[in-house]
């Protein structure tokens, strides 16, 4: 089925929104049903897909939270007042908006204190305390809140949010949830407590409960949110239990018979010791500065939770101000709720095109609506190659996932829809640039432009040639490299070293100045390390760090030339392929004509490799500890730990506490587990690549999602083959 299309603006949204409420009450509470499921269904997933992309506009009673609910709805489950209410959270989008939060609070606070000012200023006074408040940190799980009652220590009633007033009685279902204690580890027991908390499911049991719902034939759920509360309406105790839901509480509402904490964190700590789960990582914060840091922490540390977190909650420590604060009327004004910036959203694949490489690879590059995710608007990706494309079911016109994190270049993850109903992505015959025959290599999934003098591979590989991780010539960009290939003063690399200025000057805009400016950094480019040159020269396979590698070890690029692969491919993370590929392109005719010229434009091959000691000390990895586990995709474990040693990472084989990070491929198992358990941050095979590419000490120019340059995803493959 077509998908509907998702709300353009706020208005149209609400307006969405209402109307899917009017027709879920009608399904659930008047068993009259207007409207088919399957268009309900794809209403619903418009509304998502405009929620996803504007977090902002979504409201809070959003339909889109009650999936899973429908098949297990049961009308007259037993309503249960809240006393007190429950409240929403308020909202901040920006450090700004967090800032005056925090901003208004202590100000609200400060005019509540007396102030008696002194008659005369007070020189030998001490300073006044300072005024701003201290505040309690909490990552905010994205699951269903729950409100519990014990009452002498048992477990008597919990119930749903609801609308805040009143919720469903869910206490049968409560019993389940598997960390849950029925009754309190305190002696005595207070004779009544109530608390708040989210009931949550872990990301390995969530896609565990999917693929058994794959399996049966059962509807999946969109995600863990959805389940964990789709799952509170069960009546099945068995299969409840068997989903493993988990709770973590972080509010004590009522306390009686005992004294209750006076603050935040003192509350989260009374909660733990009545043997209550408490998520771990709240800290208390004395002011905005260590607030923005922990928020900036966990907008990036996230990816290693075992669940979904979708901000971050600052409450006010101090627990009684806050009544003087209050509440508007969907949420206490002394606690607000920092947002992260989405990482996934939903958008529509116009097309694919496919760009040309340096080295003639013809890759497909997404081109989507125009979407915003991690903090920026993304109008292409990758989509790495044409088996990725088939195997994911992607294709033109179809909702697709599209993901980003701070440092990755943004991914179309998979289908957000039935590629059913969608052409599949038509190959090229011939080169988009050239015209030129293209070919698939036995056992590679890439396309190749075979023209040498095709314009593309031209361009591209001048562009690569003076980028920055190669000879870093500055001045000449690409809008110049190509001004120059089209006036024909460069049609090989060699070329960049027999410009004349008066050849620069033909140029559009370039005064007597500009042209000093690249000639001069041309002459730079004459006294770059070897290493760079022949990085630069773009030799299949030779990535930044296996050039080092190679002249470490030759010495010379006309030493290197002289050396047989079986030498070759034992260095480090060298191997078999890329030797093979180093002999293969300096025993070609063309390229050792290529190197004559290069001589001739004043280039010393002989010249020394001048840092042949150890790698940098830099980059994510350097005195890391790291450990691999389940199986990479894209390299062999041995590859991976020859690369994060390179990096100057410590590899290990168990997890600690004082590992830094788990590099966890597919089917990882025990030491995943306990990563998790230990709080220590994980990373997909995506992000580990992401890292380590940063881990090139001079590779920042790689990622620059904007121009999406098929190398430098590619770069990396190549080193490793
Ligand atoms: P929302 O309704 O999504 O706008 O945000 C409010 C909800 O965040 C609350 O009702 C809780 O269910 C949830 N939440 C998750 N973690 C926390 C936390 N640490 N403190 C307060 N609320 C939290
Ligand atoms: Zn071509």
């Amino acid at each position: 089925m077509a998908p509907a299309q998702p709300p353009a603006s706020q208005a149209e949204l609400v307006a969405l929104t209402r109307d899917l409420q009017r027709h879920a009450r009608l399904y659930y509470d008047e068993a009259a049903p207007e409207l088919p499921d399957a268009e309900y269904d794809r209403r619903l997933q418009a509304l998502a897909a405009a929620e996803a992309a504007h977090p902002d506009w979504a409201l809070p009673d959003s339909p889109t939270r009650w999936v899973g609910q429908r098949a297990t709805a049961r009308p007259g489950r037993p309503e249960v007042r809240h006393e007190p209410r429950l409240y929403s959270l308020a909202n901040a989008y920006s450090d700004e908006e967090l800032g005056d939060f925090t901003r208004r609070v202590a100000e609200a606070l400060a005019e509540r204190v007396p102030v008696t000012a002194p008659a005369l200023p007070d020189l030998f006074a001490p300073p006044a305390p300072s005024t701003e408040p201290v505040w309690s940190c909490e990552l905010k799980l994205d699951g269903a809140s729950v409100s519990l009652i014990y009452e002498h220590g048992e477990l008597v009633l919990a119930a749903t949010r609801g609308d805040g007033e009143s919720g469903e009685e869910i206490t049968a279902q409560a019993r389940q949830v598997s960390n849950l204690p029925t009754r309190l580890a305190l002696e005595p027991p207070p004779a009544r407590l109530v608390v708040r908390g989210e009931v949550v499911l872990e990301h390995a049991d969530f896609q565990a409960l999917n693929a058994r719902r794959a399996e049966a034939g059962e509807r999946l759920f969109a995600n863990p949110r959805n389940a964990a509360a789709g799952s509170l309406k069960l009546l099945d105790a068995a299969e409840l239990r068997a989903r493993g839901l988990k709770v973590f509480l972080y509010d004590l509402a009522v306390l009686e018979g005992t004294a209750a904490p006076a603050t935040q964190s003192a509350q989260l700590d009374w909660l733990r010791r009545a043997g209550l789960p408490v998520f771990p990582h709240a800290a208390r914060c004395a002011g905005l500065a260590d607030v923005l840091a922990y928020c900036a922490r966990w907008e990036n540390d996230r990816a290693g939770l075992p669940l979904d977190t979708d901000g971050v909650v600052v409450k006010l420590d101090e627990i009684a101000p806050r009544a003087g604060l209050g509440w508007t009327a969907k949420a206490p004004r002394w606690a607000v709720a920092r947002k992260f910036p989405a990482q996934a959203v939903q958008t529509v694949l116009r097309a694919v095109t496919w760009q040309v490489g340096r080295t003639g690879v013809v890759t497909p590059v997404a081109e989507l609506e125009p979407v915003a995710v991690a903090g920026s608007v993304i109008s292409r990706a990758t989509l790495h190659n044409e088996d990725e494309i088939q195997r994911r079911g992607i294709r033109p016109g179809m909702r697709v996932w599209v993901e980003k994190g701070g440092d990755v270049i943004p991914k179309v993850t998979g289908p957000a829809e039935d590629p059913a109903d969608f052409p599949e992505v038509q190959s090229p015959a011939e080169c988009p640039e050239c015209g030129h025959g293209l070919r698939r290599e036995e056992g590679e999934s890439a396309l190749r432009c075979l023209n040498p003098g095709c314009p593309a591979v031209r361009q591209a590989a001048l562009e690569h040639f003076v980028s920055r991780p190669a000879l870093d010539l500055e001045g000449l960009g690409d809008r110049l490299v190509a001004e120059l290939i089209r006036l024909g003063h460069l049609r090989d690399v060699s070329d960049v070293f027999h410009l004349r200025p008066d050849q620069l000057q033909e140029c559009e805009r370039m005064g007597e100045k500009s042209v000093a400016n690249v000639m001069q950094s041309i002459e730079m480019g004459r006294t770059r390390p070897p290493s760079r040159l022949l990085f630069a020269l773009g030799i299949r396979g030779v990535g930044a760090r296996a050039a080092r590698t190679l002249l470490r070890h030759a010495g010379s690029l006309q030493a290197l030339a002289g050396l047989p692969a079986d030498e070759l491919q034992n260095l480090d993370g060298v191997g078999p392929v890329l030797a093979a590929s180093v002999t293969r392109w300096f025993a070609t005719p063309d390229n050792q004509e290529l190197l004559k010229r290069l001589e001739l434009g004043d280039l010393d091959l002989a010249r020394e490799e001048p840092d042949r000691g150890p790698v940098a000390a830099n980059g994510p990895f350097w005195g890391r500890t790291v450990v691999l586990t389940g199986t990479l995709a894209s390299l062999e474990r041995r590859a991976a730990q020859t690369l994060l040693e390179a990096r100057g990472a410590k590899v290990s084989s168990s997890v600690s506490a004082r590992t830094h990070f788990v590099v966890a491929g597919a089917e990882a198992g025990s030491k995943l587990e306990k990563a998790r358990t230990l709080g220590v941050p994980v990373l997909d095979e995506a992000q580990f690549l992401a890292l380590l590419q940063e881990g090139e000490a001079d590779s920042a120019a790689d990622a620059d999602p904007e121009r999406l340059n098929p190398a430098p995803s590619s770069q990396f493959e190549q080193e490793t083959p």
